[in-house]
């Protein structure tokens, strides 16, 4: 992936999406961005349980048993941590409001997506009008899963394997499900690298036996002094 990619597919140009893979400078980002990613006053950051609360916030700081964020406020960043999971970029098409939705299967099947749909409808934005990029995570080329929890999907995301396990595409789920819930399905872009497949750039949970490291996603406004 480069990094232009994100931003290429907002319709909003004020609205920046950054992806902090393993390849990335983070000295020489976090000082174009003039913030320190762990401490900084600009920045709100969920501390993220596989959850699936959605908040709203025009204030920085970190969120308690949240993942998902969105703001309005042109000052702010939000951020999301990932090793293999998604993370969803949002952005509007016109307007200041922007965020970030960390989905994995868990988020995914309790409810993520639907608690997205029901915040923004909330505060009185059109789903049609959000841009909305997959960014990279662990596809079906990589992501197994044992019977155990393979009843929490519907069957046609899964594909069963030789070795009796099923794979899911969890890009397929998120998209199918934002688009039901009144996303727009132009406006869904999918980022197709593999976290697990692509060991050069990316963290993966999976592969790296439960690594604690882990890519940063980061969306803000970006005609703003930050
Ligand atoms: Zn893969």
């Amino acid at each position: 992936m480069n990094f232009g990619e994100i931003n290429s597919k907002f319709d909003n140009l004020q609205i920046e999406g950054h992806f902090i893979s393993k390849k990335f400078d983070k000295k020489n980002f976090q000082s174009s961005y003039n913030l320190n990613l762990m401490n900084n006053k600009k920045i709100i950051i969920p501390q993220q349980t596989h959850s699936a609360n959605v908040k709203f916030s025009d204030l920085p700081g970190s969120i308690p048993r949240c993942d998902g964020v969105f703001t309005s406020n042109p000052e702010l960043v939000c951020s999301l941590k990932v090793a293999d999971c998604m993370p969803i970029y949002f952005a509007h098409k016109s307007k200041i409001i922007f965020g970030l939705v960390h989905a994995g299967w868990r988020g995914l099947t309790s409810g993520i997506l639907k608690n997205t749909g029901k915040l923004l409808k909330n505060l009185k934005y059109e789903l049609k009008n959000f841009d909305i990029v997959i960014g990279p995570s662990i596809q079906d080329c990589c992501f197994e899963i044992a019977d155990d929890i393979k009843d929490h999907f519907s069957e046609q995301y899964l594909q069963i394997k030789t070795n009796g396990k099923y794979r899911v595409n969890i890009q397929n789920i998120a998209v199918d499900f934002l688009i039901k819930i009144g996303f727009s399905k132009q406006a869904i872009h999918i980022i197709d690298d593999c976290t697990f497949c692509m060991e050069e750039f990316y963290y993966s949970f999976r592969r790296d036996n439960g690594t604690q490291d882990r890519m940063v996603a980061l969306i803000r406004y970006k005609n703003h002094n930050n």
